[in-house]
C-alpha cells in the first residue's frame, strides 16, 4: 500500500464560527485570525494505492462555483486537486473509488465538474463514489442550517451518473468496509453519519479525522465548531475517539489544518492534548 496527501486547495473561514463558544482571546493563540477574523484552512485529501484500487478520500471544494461564492472563502495558495493528483503520478481516470466523508461542499465539491456544454458530471469517470444511506438522505433534503453546505450540484449528479454506492444503514459506530479494505467510524455531531476511515498502513493505524477534529486547536473537548449540528454529541464523540487515539497511538490525518498534517495525541491531567506532529512525508515514506 502507498499513501499520498492530495492538497486540493486552501481557504479561510470565520474563526469565531470555527470555535463555537470559545472566545477569540483564547483560540487566536493556536489559530491566528486575519483582519477579516478568518483563519487559514486546508482541504487535504488522502489517496490510497492498494493493489488494483486507487481510493481518493474527499475532494476539496472544486472549481465550478462562482467568483462570488469563492469570495466568501478567500482561497489562497497554489494547490489544486488536479495538480496534486498529477504530482502524485495519477490522472482522474485512474481513480477507482472516491470515498466522501460527508457531502458538505468543501469535502465533495471537487468530485463533480461542469463540462464544456455546461452540464455537470463526475470528474472521476471510472470511480465508484461512496457515501452512506443515512447521510445521503440527510444531504438531499437538507435542514435550513446545513443547506448552504449541501449544494445540490455537488450531490445529485453523483446519483445521475450511476456511480453512487451507498454503504448500508449502520447500526454501530464502526464497520470494516470490506470493499475498500479499511475501517470506518461513524460520527453524528458535525452532520448526520459522517464517516472517518481507519487505514492500516504497515505497523500504523492512520485515521482520516475530517470534521471531527478540523485543526490541532480543536483538541480540547469544548472547542467545537458552530457549524456542528449537535455540539454536545461532538463533545462525547471527540472524547471517546481521542482517548482511543491516545491509548492506541493512532496517527490522525488532519484534512483542514493548514499547518499540521499528521498528529498523535496523549493523555495529560488536563485531558487529551497534542503529542507529536509529523509531515505526511515522514509517515508515508
Ligand atoms: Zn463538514
Amino acid at each position: 500500500m502507498k499513501l499520498y496527501p492530495i492538497e486540493a486547495g486552501n481557504f479561510k473561514l470565520d474563526g469565531g464560527a470555527m470555535f463555537g463558544v470559545v472566545p477569540k482571546s483564547i483560540w487566536q493563540k493556536t489559530n491566528p485570525a486575519d483582519q477579516n477574523n478568518q483563519i487559514p484552512l486546508a482541504t487535504r485529501c488522502l489517496l490510497i494505492e492498494n493493489g488494483d484500487q486507487l481510493i481518493l478520500i474527499d475532494t476539496g471544494m472544486g472549481n465550478k462555483q462562482s467568483e462570488k461564492f469563492y469570495g466568501y472563502y478567500h482561497l489562497w495558495g497554489d494547490f489544486s486537486l488536479l495538480s496534486s493528483l498529477k504530482k502524485a503520478g495519477f490522472h482522474p481516470d485512474d481513480i477507482t473509488d472516491v470515498f466522501l466523508t460527508h457531502l458538505h461542499f468543501d469535502h465533495c465539491g471537487g468530485a463533480i465538474i461542469t463540462n464544456n456544454n455546461g452540464s455537470l458530471q463526475p470528474l472521476f469517470k471510472n470511480a465508484k463514489y461512496w457515501s452512506n444511506q443515512a447521510h445521503w438522505q440527510w444531504a438531499i433534503a437538507p435542514n435550513p442550517r446545513e443547506k448552504a453546505s449541501f449544494l445540490k450540484e455537488n450531490i445529485l449528479p453523483i446519483e445521475e451518473s450511476g456511480q453512487l454506492h451507498l454503504i448500508d444503514p449502520v447500526k454501530g459506530s464502526f464497520i470494516e468496509n470490506t470493499a475498500l479494505n479499511f475501517g470506518v467510524t461513524f460520527v453524528n455531531g458535525h452532520t448526520d453519519k459522517q464517516m472517518l476511515p481507519h487505514i492500516q498502513y504497515k505497523d500504523k493505524v492512520i485515521v482520516f479525522v475530517a470534521d471531527l477534529l478540523p485543526t490541532v486547536g480543536h483538541i480540547p473537548l469544548p472547542y467545537v465548531m458552530s457549524y456542528d449540528i449537535r455540539p454536545l454529541v461532538t463533545v462525547d464523540e471527540k472524547k471517546e475517539f481521542l482517548e482511543k487515539a491516545a491509548d492506541q497511538n493512532w496517527y490522525l490525518f488532519l484534512e483542514h489544518d493548514a499547518h499540521h498534517e499528521i498528529i498523535t495525541v496523549k493523555r495529560t491531567d488536563r485531558g487529551i492534548r497534542l503529542h507529536e506532529t509529523y509531515t505526511c512525508n515522514e509517515i508515508f515514506n
